[in-house]
């Protein structure tokens, strides 16, 4: 395999820029390698694991930068092949030329992701995990950082392992019939059978739930904010945001667009969406943005109904919640610092009294939000949590197959369960990466940053 080369930190203006060498040839570059008073450093010599510092140096020998590195020795890399790492001043101008300095010695730049490709290559690391490499850099969230994290670590993969491991259980006991097609299956083979699979098929449903369950993790919990003109949802939004975004107006029924801004709350990517004020009757020029509102409500995971408690509740507010009623909706009362004494009925519907103002009650208000959505939170932190669409996928193929074979064990067509087996198998064997296709490894590490 050919030696590559790529920085393995942003190629822009910073303290450092480190280059990584994975390869045969990796250990050739330290001919471009001096160390204090001059020595060069013989190829022999090399202390793994160990960091030099000294000077790189062009091919006519003036020095380019001062700079640290250190030798990983294969297989006990990332890549499992020898790696060399140099780390210089963060000037890019710096690292180019030493980067055409080492393209000299046939070591060609590294495609995205083709680190962390080699070391799945060489059984460093499996699929689930190569995969959460990336996800780990990409999580915006510390949930989402700690669930890839678990997942590199290779818990996802353990769980895998024990649905394949229940699924060769199964075919065992179907393979020693196949061979015997005068024998049926006995009562206790065919109890064993059921309940295994029983068995898997409830682990699996639990995954392929989990993957629904954290949509929001991965494209963010979408929460509209609606009420009537002059309410305060552009004041919440902007309290929300902690910082003046939206525009506020004293002027009822100036936020035409939608003005949508991302907050995270408890580690939960939240996209707040502030609509035009609706309004039930009259207003021509209001209108379209009520249509679009009524979509956007259509769409979220929460809606936030404002209503002011500085005036009455009138039939505007009753419409609205009306229009709400279904929906997963947290009903506030805002402008509590000027609340008269709300009348009693509508009172009632009021789940929590705000200032967007005054920011009181937002703690309440996040707490609120979060456990609208998160409610069964602990025992997903216990379990696995599938992110990614390809683990979705094959999970929904191993699920239908293996309800036809609980089918067919009724029916007892062995031989046809055998089928279905061998093909269960395969899929699991995707899972981790068994069994792969240049096209199933291209797909998931083209979507790795350069470097990784
Ligand atoms: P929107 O039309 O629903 O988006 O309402 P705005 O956010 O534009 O607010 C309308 C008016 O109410 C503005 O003058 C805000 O300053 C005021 N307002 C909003 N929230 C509060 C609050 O909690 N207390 C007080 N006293 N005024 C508020
Ligand atoms: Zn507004």
């Amino acid at each position: 395999m050919e030696t590559i080369v790529a920085p393995i930190t942003p190629l822009v203006t910073s303290a450092v820029i480190i280059l990584r060498v994975s390869g045969e040839k990796a250990f050739d570059c330290v001919d471009n390698l001096i160390l204090p008073g001059g020595r060069h450093l013989e190829r022999g010599n090399i202390k793994f694991r160990h960091v030099y510092t000294g000077s790189f140096i062009d091919s006519d020998g003036s020095v380019l930068d001062e700079v640290v590195f250190y030798f990983f020795k294969s297989p006990a890399s990332y890549t499992g092949e020898n790696v060399l790492e140099i780390s210089f001043h963060g000037n890019p101008q710096i690292v180019r030329k030493a980067l055409s300095v080492i393209y000299e010695k046939g070591i060609r730049a590294a495609e995205p992701g083709e680190f962390t490709k080699r070391a799945f290559l060489n059984g460093k690391l499996d699929l689930t995990q190569a995969e959460s490499v990336a996800s780990l850099i990409e999580s915006k969230t510390d949930k989402g950082i700690y669930y890839s994290f678990r997942q590199l670590k290779g818990s996802l993969s353990k769980k895998v392992i024990d649905i394949k491991n229940s699924l060769v259980d199964i075919s065992s006991v179907i393979e020693a019939y196949v061979d015997f097609p005068e024998d049926d299956l006995s009562d206790h083979d065919v109890d064993f059978v059921t309940q295994k699979l029983s068995d898997v098929l409830d682990d699996i449903s639990k995954l392929i739930e989990s993957y629904k369950k954290h949509r929001y993790q991965r494209e963010g919990l979408k929460i509209v904010i609606v009420g009537k003109p002059n309410v305060g949802k552009s004041s919440l939004l902007n309290s929300l945001l902690e910082e003046e975004r939206a525009i506020v107006s004293e002027i009822p029924g100036t936020t035409r667009d939608f003005i949508e801004e991302v907050i995270s709350i408890k580690g939960i990517p939240v996209r707040l969406m502030d609509t035009a004020g609706l309004r039930g009757d009259g207003d021509v020029i209001e209108s379209r943005g009520i249509e679009k509102a009524r979509d956007k409500i259509e769409d979220a995971d929460i809606v936030l109904v404002v209503i002011d408690l500085s005036n009455e509740i009138d039939a505007e507010d009753r419409k609205i919640l009306e229009m709400t009623e279904n929906k997963n909706r947290i009903v506030l009362g805002n402008k509590d610092d000027l609340a008269n004494d709300v009348s009693g009925s509508a009172k009632s519907l009021i789940e929590l009294s705000v200032s967007a103002k005054y920011r009181t009650n937002f703690k309440l208000l996040e707490d609120m939000i979060y456990s609208r959505v998160c409610s069964d939170d602990s025992e997903l932190y216990a379990g696995e949590i599938i992110t990614t669409e390809r683990h979705v996928a094959l999970l929904k193929n191993l699920y239908d197959i293996l309800i036809s074979v609980k089918d067919k064990i009724i029916s007892e067509h062995l031989d046809l369960i055998s089928i279905d087996m061998g093909m269960a198998l395969d899929i699991v064997s995707e899972f981790t990466g068994e069994k792969y296709t240049e096209e199933i490894l291209d797909n998931i590490f083209e979507k790795f940053c350069l470097g990784k």
